[in-house]
Formats: structure tokens, sequence, C-alpha cells
């Protein structure tokens, strides 16, 4: 081993032989640094290490002296760069070269092993000086801090004071589709994306940080993403030291809330949809109580005069009551049916089966079939079209929906007429039944309701207040969709507009009768 020209023999220590007073200065100035240096000349020699640089290198006996390249390598990417780095100071020009990032320092003794980063700086004509800094924690750290963060969606930033600009974590554009080359935003870029609802409150607790208030609260906002969807974020900051009362430095999170606030709001339409349903299962009691109640009155009630009182009736009587006991026997037959077809539908067991079916066909049966249940004063009209169509329905809940819009228009029209038909759109291969009235008409504010289960404008009126939402359901399971028009007082009109077909054959074949 070559002797180091400070080589102290007796103590083995280097510098303290007859060591002028700047030399033991120099060596504690040296000692104190938290970054480690070694010195050492043309031919890679150690000459002098400090404190630092003898703790990291797990160094139990002397380093002076000793060849660099003997005592340590640098590995980057598999390789030791240690030689190559040193052969570029051999052009006498170079003052400085820095250690790639990722490069792993490696006792040749196998006592120690970190990533590191720093350089080499030439000192002099034959003297350089190797500076490095162990960065195992600080990666660790980051490491950590990464992956925590890549499984949330939360985005670090921080505001620099000089460039008044914010700072945001790259994935906060990724996530966000909002484009900025230097992931940097301006305040007033900030505030933009921002809900104009949001605003003043996001700004305000800002505001307050900036000017050391410290404000540790989360502060919900909307944030218009890449695409100018809003989505739902929370901010928070702190701030970094205080120069004179104003923060050093602003730093904070941002954190999409979007899936908490989805979570609650399908918790608050599961609640609502519960105590709507438990106010459907008051309606539904109450309504079938009533609705059950008055038939099976007047069936026991005309029953027994029919059975008690046998001498003293006449035969027009005795028809008379007999038609109101089946009368009453319909009612109790359709109010069991309606029930069962909700149950059906609620279940999703309800079979439907298309096929193609003349409409003028269905309407005009109809028509025929309903002719007896039609109030006097009242006329009930059909009004078709000169071209048949062909429909792919199924024509049993056709008939349904139809044949209840009729009942409900001669349970509320005392005179005038109710009509019958539909219209064909030829654009849109689409037919619109109607039933009309010249009945006591819906008020406005009420025809979404009135779709609603158990629902009925006046609960004087007959009915259980669930012919029209199963009408409802029903449209919608044949493709369609029905409507209400009315004025109080004047009618209504319900339309049912449905496709021709279910599936995309050429609609020109449904037409029957050409004009
Ligand atoms: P119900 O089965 O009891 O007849 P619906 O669901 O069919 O109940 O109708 C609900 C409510 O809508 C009725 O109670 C009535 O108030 C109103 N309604 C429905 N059709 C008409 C109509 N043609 N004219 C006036 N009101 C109507």
């Amino acid at each position: 081993m070559n002797n180091p020209p400070f080589h102290d023999p007796e103590h083995g220590q280097q510098g303290s032989f007859l060591r002028p007073e700047s030399e033991t200065l120099s060596e504690k100035l040296l000692d104190g640094l938290r970054t480690s240096v070694i010195f050492f000349n043309t031919e890679g020699v150690v000459l002098r290490t400090n404190a630092s640089a003898r703790e990291d290198l797990h160094a139990n006996e002397e380093l002076t002296g000793r060849r660099l390249s003997e005592l340590l390598t640098l590995a980057c990417r598999n390789e030791n760069i240690l030689p190559g780095m040193l052969a570029r100071f051999e052009d006498g020009l170079t003052e400085e070269v820095e250690l790639p990032r990722d490069t792993f320092m490696r006792t040749t003794d196998g006592n120690a092993q970190f990533f590191v980063v720093g350089g080499i700086t030439r000192l002099g004509d034959d003297e350089f000086i190797m500076s490095f800094r162990n960065t195992v924690d600080e990666l660790t750290q980051e490491y950590m801090l990464k992956m925590a963060l890549s499984s949330t969606k939360i985005f670090p930033w921080f505001y620099d004071m000089a460039r008044q600009t914010m700072v945001i974590d790259p994935r906060y554009f990724d996530y966000t589709g909002i484009v900025s080359p230097d992931c940097t935003m301006s305040l007033e870029q900030f505030a933009d994306r921002i809900h104009p609802e949001d605003r003043e409150a996001m700004f305000n607790a800002f505001d307050m940080q900036l000017h050391g208030s410290h404000y540790p609260y989360p502060v919900p906002f909307r944030l218009r993403r890449g695409d100018d969807r809003y989505e739902w974020f929370e901010g928070q900051s702190t701030y970094l030291g205080q120069v004179e009362g104003i923060p050093y430095r602003v730093v904070g999170i941002c954190m999409s809330t979007q899936a908490h606030k989805d979570i609650e709001d399908s918790l608050r339409a599961a609640r609502d949809k519960a105590e709507q349903s438990d106010r459907l299962k008051s309606a539904f009691l109450s309504n079938m109580s009533h609705e059950i109640r008055t038939p099976l009155n007047a069936i026991v009630g005309f029953s027994n005069l029919l059975a008690g009182a046998e001498s003293d009736l006449n035969t027009g009587d005795a028809r008379e009551y007999a038609a109101l006991i089946s009368k009453n026997c319909d009612h109790l037959l359709l109010l069991v049916s309606d029930i069962l077809d909700l149950s059906r539908i609620e279940t999703d067991t309800m079979e439907y089966n298309f096929a193609a079916y003349s409409l003028g066909q269905i309407l005009t049966d109809l028509y025929e079939d309903q002719m007896t249940a039609v109030p006097e004063g009242v006329d009930f009209n059909l009004l078709l079209p000169p071209c048949d169509v062909m429909i792919e329905t199924d024509i049993v809940r056709l008939r349904q929906v139809v044949g209840n819009l009729l009942g409900n228009a001669f349970k509320f029209t005392s005179r005038g007429h109710v009509d019958l038909g539909y219209t064909l759109d030829r654009e849109s291969w689409t037919v619109r039944l109607f039933v009309e009235d010249t009945g006591r008409g819906i008020p406005a504010d009420q025809y979404g309701k009135i779709f609603e289960r158990f629902y009925k404008v006046d609960s004087f009126v007959q009915g259980a207040g669930l012919g029209l939402s199963i009408c409802k359901i029903l449209s919608e399971r044949l493709g369609g969709r029905i409507d209400v028009c009315s004025q109080v007082a004047q009618g209504s009109r319900f339309t049912l507009a449905l496709p021709l077909l279910r599936q995309g054959k050429h609609p020109i074949s449904n037409i029957l009768n050409h004009e």
C-alpha cells in the first residue's frame, strides 16, 4: 500500500501528525458535513475522507492510501461506471461529472451498499473529490409514498410563490385529462376549472393559507375535467414555514371524492326507494281495504236482498240486483288481476309473446268489445287512418293497456265523446295510438304523478290507482311510451307511441293498404 502524504504511522490517523491549525479546522469542517466526501489523486488513490463517507462505507480500516477502484464500485444498469467516470477527466478539461440517477454504490468488501446521488469534481491538477449522499431512506420514502398514492386518487401539489403557479402531481393531469406539458397551472387556470358555485369557498380557504392563517379543513369542489365533465374533489392544504408572516410554501393534496359521492347518491336513492316502498305499502293497504270492501259490501248486500226477499222482488229488480252483483264482481276481478300483474312485473316474470298483427283490427276488436261499457250520453268513436299497418307486438298486453285507457276515459267522462284511434308517423315508423275524452281532465301538475302506483287525483273515485302505473311499464316493455295531455273540465288525451317493429325489418312492408 502506498503511503499517503499525510499518513501518521504512529496513530494510523490521517493528518494528525504535525498538522497545522488550518488542517485541523478543515478536517473539522469536512467531518461536520452531512455529505460524504472522498478526496483522491490522478492515480485514483484516496487522499482523505470525511466522517460521513467513512460511516456510509462502514470503513473499519484506514481508507486513505487505498485505490478508489479497489474500495468501491458504482453500479448503474448492471455496469460499474466508476472507471468510465474517472477516464472522462483524462482530457484535462472536464471539471465535473455527475452520478447518473439510480447509481448504486457498493464497497468491494461487501460491507455497504446503497443508492447515491452526487458526482466527481476536479479540485486542482492532481486532486479530485467525490461527493455523495446515501439516498436509500429518501428513495424508500419516495417509493412508499408513490406506492400509496398510486392506488388512490390523491394528488399532491404545491404553490410556487415566486412563479405564482400551482405545481401538481403529473398523475393528476393523466387522471383528469387536463393538458399541461409542465404539470403546472396558474391560479386563473385552476379557478376556471372549478365549478362557479364552489369557487368562492375554495379560494377563500386558499387565500387564508396564502396569508399565513392556517386552514386545515377539507374543501369540497367540482372540477371541470379535460372532457368538460364535472367531478367532485376535495382539497386540503397547509404551509411550510413562514417568512415575515407569509408562508414560505403552500402544499396540499386534492382528492377525487366522486366514488364516495356516487355511493352516497346510490345509498340516498336506496333510502328514498325504501321510504317510498313504505309509503306505497301504506297506500296499498288503505286503498285495497277500501277497494275490496266497497264491491264486497255491494255483492253481499244485493245477494242478501235476492236471497231474503224473493217473494217481494219483481223480475226487473232481480235483474238489476244481479247486474250490480256482476258489476262489482268484475271490479274485484279487475283489482285482483291488477295486483297479480303488478307482482309479475315486480318479479319480472311476466311473459311477452311478440307477433305481427293488423293494428286496425286490434283497435276495431277493442272498440266492439268496449261498446257495452260506454256511459250514457257519451259517443264512442273509432278513428282509423285510411291505410292500416302491421305491428309487431304482444297483443294481450297491448289490449290490456288500451283497454285500461278506455276504462279510465269512460270512468271520468259523463258527456261528449271518447275517441279511439291511431296515427302513423312515417318518418320515425312509429304509430301513436290515442284515447281521447271530453271528461273531467287532469291538472297539469299531476301528469307525472298519475303514472305512479296507487296515485289517484280524486281519492273518492273508485279505483286502486294501479291501472296507469301498469300501463306505463307495459308500454315500455312493448318498446313504446305513454304520455298524457289534458285540460281540467275539457278532457284528456292519452297517447301510446309504439314502434312498428321490434327489430330492424324494412318498415315499408308494414303498410297494408296504400292510399
Ligand atoms: P285506477 O286504476 O284507479 O283508475 P289509474 O292509475 O288508472 O287508477 O289512474 C290514476 C288516476 O289518474 C285516476 O285516479 C284519475 O285521477 C286520473 N285519471 C286517469 N285517467 C283519467 C282520465 N281519462 N280523465 C281524468 N282523470 C284520469
